[in-house]
């Protein structure tokens, strides 16, 4: 064990040898298929990459090549809430865990509708319908941001994957209505559905994704451009959010294991923040029940392991 920072070489050899180790292990969990086009995504593919604020990126595996960062995104839209609504959006969804599953709709009921937190799928959906009253497309929006975080212009989304989403959408589109019904969702319901969908449909890389959160590892301040993203005190309650339901029910058991604030995506990706240092992005597209990467968890939890950066120590 090497606490950080690590040397250049000695990170990249650490990535190499967590690569060695999530290939021999027998690989575990299913890959996504209730949208039917991440369904057909190679279950073998892994990446892993590193990223710190003094600029250096290490990475290994397919950490290069885009996947389709679902789940991730809620993050991104989190972050552009909290820059152009700020605390009011606080009124409209909660900072609680949950201990259900990701596109549940019990709580919801039960809770009047105000969602538990702006993850799980009602509380990204409260999310987009806030944005949607702010941006034309607040899909767009989304884009945007994460292009000017990565230093990427040529993210996008998938028409193809947003599409195929958007036609079996019952369950999230069951959540708006019923967040309707008590007066939590102004916008139409289709039309904010469509711009989730197409948010979920980005597509981008480990490389990307790690890069492109380091303004969270920095009390928000993007390392590269110097530019404010969010408040230091924003920073904190998005990071404490992403500990408490960054992976949903197993949040509490992710936080057990690994001890970093993490979000997770149905297309098996996996970003981690290491406050003061730099931000981890695995992607591997078999999930657990959970809808998260198995190998992304294991990836995580040996860098975490290694390197002593947990942030509770
Ligand atoms: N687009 C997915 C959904 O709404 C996101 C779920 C996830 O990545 O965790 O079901």
């Amino acid at each position: 064990m090497k606490p950080l920072p690590l040397r250049q070489t000695e990170l990249d050899s650490l990535l190499q040898k967590i690569h060695l180790h999530v290939n021999s292990a027998p690989r575990r969990g299913q890959v996504a298929t209730y949208i039917p086009a991440l369904a057909s995504v190679d279950a073998n593919k892994f990446g892993l990459a590193v990223a710190t604020l003094d600029g250096n990126v290490s990475s290994v595996g397919d950490a290069a090549e885009p996947f389709s960062i679902q789940s991730i995104s809620k993050l991104f839209a989190l972050v552009l809430a909290c820059k152009t609504i700020g605390s009011d959006l606080w009124i409209r969804v909660d900072r609680m865990p949950s201990s259900n599953q990701f596109n549940s709709l019990i709580e919801l009921e039960i809770e009047s509708g105000k969602p538990r937190n702006p993850f799980v799928n009602a509380g990204a959906l409260v999310v987009s319908d806030c944005l949607s009253s702010r941006f034309v497309q607040m899909e767009s929006a989304v884009v945007h941001l994460i292009r000017e975080l990565t230093g990427n212009p040529e993210i996008n989304y998938d028409r193809a994957v947003a599409a195929s989403e958007m036609a079996v959408a019952h369950r999230n589109m069951a959540a708006a209505y019923l967040m309707k019904s008590f007066s939590n969702f102004a916008n139409p319901v289709d039309q904010v559905l469509k711009a989730y969908c197409a948010q979920c449909a980005i597509r981008s890389s480990c490389i990307d994704l790690a890069r492109g959160a380091l303004f969270l590892a920095n009390r928000g301040v993007c390392p590269s451009t110097k530019k404010v993203v969010i408040s230091p005190t924003q920073t904190h309650q998005v990071c404490s959010l992403m500990t408490s339901s960054g992976t949903y029910e197993s949040s509490g058991e992710t936080s057990f294991t690994i001890g970093l604030p993490v979000k997770s995506g149905v297309g098996g990706g996996l970003l981690g923040i290491i406050p003061g240092y730099g931000a981890i992005c695995a992607w591997s597209p078999s999930l657990d029940q959970s809808g998260t990467s198995v190998a992304g968890l294991d990836a995580l939890q040996q860098f975490v392991a290694e390197t002593d950066c947990s942030v509770f120590l």
